[in-house]
C-alpha cells in the first residue's frame, strides 16, 4: 500500500485532518483564572476501550482548562488546571518565559483540541499537541505542552487513587536529595551565606554563580570566581558538593576551559552551562579539555535536542526543566537516554513549589536521578502558592508525597493577592554598545 493510500485508510486524509483542526466551540473570556472550553475535540483519532472505562475506573472527559498567571514578586508563575466531567481536576506548571501571556494563549488554543478527550491517555494527548504544532516548539509552546501534561498526570493519579510516581515506574528511593543556590557580594559573604544555608536546611550540596558582571576583564573574572569558590569550599568543608553555574555567560569554549581548570582544585560538583547551549560540538570541546564534571540542559527541549547532547558525551549531568522540556514523560525518556550513556539527571527547577512537587515524582521513580534544584518555600510567594508546599527536612532531603496525583494543591485564594506583572530578562550592553547575554 502506498503511503497516501495508507494515510487515507487510517483516517488521516488531508481534508479530514484540516477539518479536525477547526475549534468546534467558542472560547469564553479568559480572566486571571478564566476558562477556555470547547464542546468537543476532533473527529477520528483514539477510540475509547470498553465504553471509556480504564480498569475499574469509569469514563472521563476533559471539560475545560483554566489558567492562572500569578505574580511571584518580579517573575510570574503560570499554572494550568484541567477540569473533567467526573469532578477530578489536575494541576500543572508551565515555565515562566517572560512573555507569559503568550504561553496562556497557547494553552487556550490547545484546550480547543483537548476538550472531550480522556485526560488519562497522556502520551496520546502529548502527541496530538506536539504533532499539531508541526514546527518544533520553542520556550512558549513547549512550556504550554509541559504544563498541560503535568495536569493530565495529576488526573491520572487521582483517578487511579495512587501518586503519580506509582504510574511512572514506582518508588525507588526513600527521599529526594536537593540543593539550593547561594551567593554573596564578597568571598567572605559567600562563605558565610553558604555555611548558614547548610546549617539551616542540612543541604549536602549548594550552587553558586560565577563573578563575571558586565565587561569585567576575563582574568579578573576568573580570579574573583576562584576567590568565591575557595571561600565557599572553606566555609562548608570538603564534602558538601558545590555546583558552579556559568549561566551561559561565556561565548568561547576556551574561556570555559580556562575557568574549569582554575576551579578544579576546589572539587566542584559540576560546572553548569559553561557556554551557551546552541552548539553541542563546542560543548563537547569543553568536556574534552576539563577535568571536572559538566552539567547543562535547562535551555534544551524534547528528546530530540537531548539525544545528540547525550550521545556526544558532552555532559556528565543533564538538567532538563520539567516545565518546558516537554513534561514528565519526556523527562523520563531523556533520563532513559542518559542512563544508557551513564549520565545522571539533575533537574533544573527554579519555578514554583508546584514544579518541585512534579519533579519529586520524577525523581522518586528515576534510577539515574542525582539531585534536584530547590528553594525552600518558607518566605514570600513560595510560602503561599500551595496549600502545603514540600519543605526540606533538616538533612537536605524532601519526603515523597503518598497522596493520589501530585499530592499538593494550589492555593487559589492566595492568587487574589498575587497579581501578575510584566517580566523581562534584562539586556546588557558592552561599552561599545553591542548586546550580550548576562
Ligand atoms: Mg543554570
Amino acid at each position: 500500500m502506498r503511503r497516501r493510500q495508507f494515510l487515507s485508510a487510517a483516517g488521516f486524509a488531508a481534508a479530514g485532518f484540516a477539518q479536525a483542526q477547526q475549534p468546534s466551540g467558542s472560547a469564553g473570556p479568559r480572566a486571571r483564572g478564566g476558562m477556555r472550553s470547547a464542546s468537543s475535540g476532533f473527529p477520528g483519532g483514539l477510540q475509547p476501550l470498553d465504553g471509556g472505562k480504564i480498569g475499574n475506573t469509569g469514563p472521563m472527559k476533559i471539560t475545560g482548562i483554566k489558567t492562572f498567571l500569578v505574580g511571584a514578586g518580579g517573575r510570574n508563575w503560570v499554572y494550568v488546571k484541567v477540569l473533567t466531567d467526573q469532578g477530578i481536576y489536575g494541576i500543572g506548571e508551565a515555565y515562566s518565559a517572560g512573555p507569559d501571556e503568550a504561553t496562556i494563549k497557547v494553552i487556550e488554543d490547545f484546550a480547543t483540541w483537548l476538550v472531550g478527550q480522556d485526560p488519562r491517555n497522556v502520551q496520546y494527548l502529548f502527541d496530538v499537541m506536539y504533532n499539531t504544532t508541526r514546527f518544533p516548539g520553542g520556550l512558549i509552546v513547549n512550556s504550554a505542552i509541559s504544563g498541560i501534561e503535568h495536569a493530565l498526570w495529576d488526573i491520572a493519579g487521582k483517578s487511579a487513587g495512587v501518586p503519580v510516581w506509582a504510574l511512572i515506574g514506582g518508588r525507588m528511593r526513600n527521599k529526594i536529595r536537593t540543593y539550593q543556590s547561594t551567593g554573596g557580594a564578597t568571598p567572605q559573604q559567600a562563605g558565610e551565606n553558604a555555611k548558614k544555608m547548610v546549617e539551616t536546611y542540612g543541604y549536602t550540596a549548594l550552587k553558586m554563580g560565577i563573578q563575571a558582571p558586565g565587561e569585567m576583564p576575563y582574568n579578573r573574572a576568573t580570579r574573583e570566581t576562584v576567590a568565591h569558590v575557595r571561600a565557599v569550599r572553606e566555609a562548608v568543608g570538603p564534602d558538601v558538593d558545590i555546583g558552579v553555574d556559568v549561566h551561559a555567560k561565556f561565548f568561547e569554549a576556551a574561556r570555559a576551559i580556562r575557568l574549569g581548570h582554575a576551579i578544579e582544585p576546589f572539587n566542584p560538583m559540576w560546572m553548569e552551562e559553561s557556554i551557551r547551549t546552541e552548539n553541542f560540538a563546542a560543548m563537547k570541546k569543553v568536556s574534552d579539555h576539563v577535568n571536572i564534571p559538566l552539567a547543562s540542559g535547562e535551555c534544551n527541549y524534547m528528546i530530540h535536542e537531548f539525544r545528540p547532547l547525550i550521545e556526544l558525551q558532552a555532559l556528565d549531568f543533564v538538567q532538563p526543566d520539567i516545565c518546558c522540556c516537554g513534561g514528565v514523560l519526556t523527562m523520563k525518556k531523556i533520563a532513559a537516554m542518559a542512563e544508557a550513556q551513564f549520565i545522571m539527571v539533575a533537574p533544573h527547577n527554579p519555578m514554583s513549589p508546584l514544579a518541585t512537587a512534579v519533579n519529586v515524582h520524577f525523581a522518586a521513580s528515576t534510577p539515574n536521578f542525582f539531585i534536584l534544584e530547590y528553594a525552600a518555600p518558607d518566605s514570600g510567594a513560595r510560602k503561599d502558592v500551595l496549600k502545603e508546599p514540600l519543605m526540606v527536612k533538616k538533612d537536605g532531603y524532601l519526603e515523597i508525597p503518598n497522596k493520589p496525583g501530585w499530592g499538593v494543591e494550589l492555593n487559589e485564594e492566595a492568587f487574589k493577592h498575587m497579581p501578575p506583572a510584566p517580566w523581562r530578562r534584562g539586556t546588557s550592553f558592552r561599552s561599545d554598545g553591542s548586546p550580550y547575554f548576562q
